[in-house]
């Protein structure tokens, strides 16, 4: 069995703990890796290293800089079959979808590199004669980027490849429930020729090496993606140092269904946004708000499809849908989240529980409920799977205000045909993101920022990059 340990400044150290993580293929529940548990003195190693190597690594003009961020992407592609598998054996990820998370993470890598000749300060009037104000862009120093689960891989790029092309150096810190993918990838790295220090690899608990990373004096930016406790904990964390944060947390998304929809559009997309990774995606449909007129059709259209979804082995099963949940403790939160909803008066059309065909792994049944109430857990809590209620409104206003009823602000859609409908629903939500008759799911390009508790600042995109950066002014006065 494979055994992975921290790598920290340029080497594979084992940790001084003598306990190891054991990491679970969640379709079999059979232990597939070990890694050491990273300590607070590897977390501290890891940004003195960070540190030593960032003013050599800033100094690079940045198109070098750029060359080592596309040797990432290339050694990503060479090795694309063999990180899939390690993904989707980790996380229970359907293997189609794992490959194109490894192929996404690849073009991030290309993506960011070609910022390099495009980070531009400005030169602004002065009041004054004879002074010019210069605005430059400069690196922040040592990242820090805390990953999830469910995206590990991807979600590990978005921090380094930002954070690298902006002339900082890196400390990631995957998540104990998937850090294989990350740590193959740090051992491809090492093959690069990437100067020491430069990106390093701790993984351990949130709260002992999470904590660490976020309350360090030597950190100037921790990036963390997860859940909104976690994000809370960072926040306090850097609160020490007034150090700067940038964090994607949870997410409620509603999405708004016409009568004037296309209705297959509508069912199509909703369904793909909750099915896609179990629906543990945090951009995906989380409940389903129909007009009245049309809610008996869509709703038996929706249900008819929710139940020809495919479940499998994440690996083996080429054509499945979707596969296990991640975890034991997952599997538990969402029985019980359903098993609550009923309580409060949810009916289940479909799905409600563990599929009878697996005899082990934390599968769930794709899952529909109405009759849920508005100021219900199942509405107002992130369920993180393959559940979705769906309840009825009467006016686009009434639609608008309920969506907006939550505390968190990720991302939302409307499915309309009509221009007005479109424009006031993208106007009154009160989300980062808003998808106009298309599925939950956002570019490299664009820029993913959750408002409310899903979060503060984002990723992706110029202003994704920009992130890493200070703003720092001269005022050149001359004679
Ligand atoms: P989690 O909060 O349990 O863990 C995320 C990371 O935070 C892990 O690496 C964990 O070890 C670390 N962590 C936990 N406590 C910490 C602490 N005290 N200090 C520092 N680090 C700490 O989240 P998860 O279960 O891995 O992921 C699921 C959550 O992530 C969901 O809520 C989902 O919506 C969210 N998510 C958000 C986005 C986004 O872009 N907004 C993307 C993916 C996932």
């Amino acid at each position: 069995m494979k055994h992975y340990k921290q790598y920290i400044n340029g080497a594979f150290i084992d940790s001084k703990a003598t306990s190891v993580i054991e990491i679970l293929n969640p379709c079999t529940e059979e232990v597939i890796s070990t890694i050491s548990t990273g300590t607070v003195e590897d977390a501290n190693n890891a940004l003195e290293a960070a540190q030593a190597a960032q003013p050599a690594w800033e100094a690079l003009p940045a198109i070098q800089r750029a060359a080592f961020l596309h040797k990432m992407a290339n050694v990503i592609r060479e090795n694309r079959v063999f990180l899939a598998e390690t993904l989707s054996k980790e996380q229970a990820k359907v293997i189609g979808l794992a490959q194109v998370e490894i192929d996404v993470t690849a073009d991030y890598f290309d993506y960011n590199a070609g910022w390099a000749r495009r980070i531009e300060g400005e030169i602004i009037q002065s009041d004054r004669e004879k002074e010019h104000i210069y605005l430059h862009k400069v690196p922040i120093g040592v990242a820090v980027g805390i990953c999830p689960w469910n995206f590990p891989f991807f979600v590990m790029a978005r921090k380094v490849a930002a954070s690298l092309i902006t002339g900082n150096t890196c400390v990631i810190k995957p998540s104990s429930e998937a850090p294989n993918t990350i740590m193959e990838f740090a051992d491809f790295i090492q093959k690069i020729d990437l100067p020491r220090g430069v990106l390093n690899f701790v993984c351990g608990a949130g709260r002992t090496v999470g904590n660490a990373l976020s309350k360090s004096p030597i950190t100037g930016i921790i990036s963390l993606t997860g859940s909104v406790g976690a994000g809370q904990k960072v926040i306090t964390a850097a609160a020490d140092n007034i150090t700067k944060v940038s964090l994607e947390l949870g997410g409620k998304a509603p999405a708004i269904v016409c009568a004037d929809a296309n209705l297959d559009l509508a069912i199509n997309s909703v369904v793909s946004s909750k099915v896609i990774f179990s629906g543990q995606v945090c951009n995906c449909a989380e409940r389903v708000y129909v007009e009245d007129s049309i809610y008996d059709e869509f709703v038996d259209k929706l249900t008819k499809k929710m139940s020809q979804v495919t479940i499998d082995d994440a690996l083996t099963g080429i054509n499945a849908d979707m596969s296990s949940l991640v975890s034991q403790s997952q599997l538990d939160k969402i029985t019980e989240m359903v098993e609550y909803a009923k309580k409060e008066g949810a009916e289940v059309l479909v799905g409600g529980k563990r599929p009878e065909q697996f005899n082990r792994g934390y599968y769930y049944e794709p899952t529909i409920l109405t009759n849920c109430s508005q100021d219900s857990q199942i509405i107002q809590e992130e369920v993180f799977g393959p559940v979705l209620p769906v309840m009825k409104f009467n006016t686009l206003d009434e639609a608008i205000a309920m969506s907006n009823d939550t505390e968190f602000g990720l991302t939302s859609s409307i499915f309309s045909e009509n221009f007005n409908n479109i424009m006031k629903a993208t106007n009154g939500l009160h989300f980062g993101e808003t998808y106009v008759n298309r599925e939950h799911f956002e570019a490299i390009q664009g820029f993913h920022a959750g408002w409310k508790k899903s979060g503060v600042g984002g990723a992706d995109g110029k202003h994704g990059m920009e992130e890493y950066l200070h703003t720092k002014v001269i005022y050149a006065k001359y004679y």
